[in-house]
């Protein structure tokens, strides 16, 4: 199978490149990856292997259609992780959000149509639903996305369908909590606090930090992806959860604890603009449908990657993540 990779030079992305390329999901070890990534602040290219025979990088744009429609004959499935991921980069200007996230979205599928790629996966998160006090969504309820990231992955995820919908497009759309692992961009949460503490800074937490978010190890997500991607049905979405619910105070007090400071580290921000309050997935679906359960604990999941940070400084003080 000849898979091209959007986004395959970020967190997640470069995670599932680097996991297919060793063979993790099982297959007959001849996939082989395009990675099509623009290297914004996000993407780094040290996140792939610098060489490998079954990995080709491509520097370009998903928003290029030209580019995508030379580059996609050939290529059995796209995997299609390309966005701008960070909602407090959402907040200041929503432009890059619009423009990759949906206008990038549209072309990525109009050049899957025009060249005949059998299979896509559209990855999406679990912001699209907005807000939940209690209880857990499915797929099936309404989106009501609340920052301007979530709305364009919203509206991504709304083209994604009706290109299934409408001209028979083979593509499932998954939607994951939030994910945690090595090689995350230091401006999000778990990196932010983990090499502020390291480096003996104080970390940052937003208002009484009572928002709950469900936590999903990196590599328990890329394996449900594949799974998705192998076995999944047109035109349905996927939620992949890990139930690991934690306030931000409860998962910052863990993080102290993994680096060795006390609770005098934290600094109580200001308020996130619009901040939604809990999310929590049902991913029911998944899990009886095609057996998807996750296997990393929290607790395990969460030290190693306190370690991987703490034994790898030149990833995130060089720079080069921007
Ligand atoms: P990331 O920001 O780490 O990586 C995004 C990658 O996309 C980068 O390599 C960047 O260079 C690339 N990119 C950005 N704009 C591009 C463009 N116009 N053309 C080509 N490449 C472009 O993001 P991530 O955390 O790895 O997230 C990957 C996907 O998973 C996103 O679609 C995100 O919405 C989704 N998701 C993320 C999480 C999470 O917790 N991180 C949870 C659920 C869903």
């Amino acid at each position: 199978m000849r898979i091209l990779v959007t986004g395959g030079a970020g967190f997640i992305g470069s995670h599932y490149v680097r996991s297919l390329l060793a063979g993790e999901y099982g297959g007959d070890g001849t996939e082989s990856v395009t990675v099509l990534d623009k290297l914004t602040y996000a993407g780094s290219r040290a996140n792939l292997p610098a060489s490998h025979e079954r990995l080709a990088f491509v520097h370009g744009d998903v928003c290029d259609l030209p580019l995508l429609l030379d580059l996609l004959p050939g290529h059995d499935a796209v995997v299609h992780f390309a966005a701008e991921s960070h909602v407090d980069r959402s907040l200041d200007s929503a432009d890059a959000f619009v423009r990759t996230n949906v206008l990038g979205t549209q072309t990525v599928l109009e050049a899957a149509l025009r060249t005949g790629v059998e299979r896509l996966v559209h990855v999406s998160t679990d912001e699209v639903y907005g807000t939940i006090d209690e209880g857990s969504w499915t797929e099936d309820f309404p989106l009501l996305p609340n920052s301007p990231y979530a709305a364009s992955k919203a509206g991504s995820d709304l083209m994604a369908r009706s290109y299934w919908r409408t001209h028979g497009l083979d593509l499932s759309i998954t939607r994951c909590s939030n994910n945690y692992g090595p090689y995350q961009h230091p401006e999000k949460l778990i990196p932010r606090f983990v090499t502020n503490l390291l480096e003996g800074l104080p970390v940052p937490l937003y208002g009484d930090g009572r928002n709950v978010r469900e936590w999903l190890h990196v590599d328990d997500h890329c394996r449900a992806l594949h799974l998705v991607l192998t076995r999944g049905r047109a035109g349905e979405t996927y939620n992949i959860g890990s139930g690991d619910e934690l306030t931000n105070l409860a998962l910052t007090e863990r993080l102290l604890d993994l680096c060795g400071a006390d609770r005098s580290m934290i600094r109580h921000v200001e308020d996130r603009k619009g901040h939604d309050l809990r999310y929590s997935l049902s991913d029911a679906k998944i899990r009886e449908e095609l057996g998807y359960t996750p296997l990393t604990s929290f607790d395990d999941g969460l030290r190693r990657t306190v370690d991987w940070y703490r034994d790898h400084p030149d990833r995130w003080k060089s720079g080069e993540e921007g």
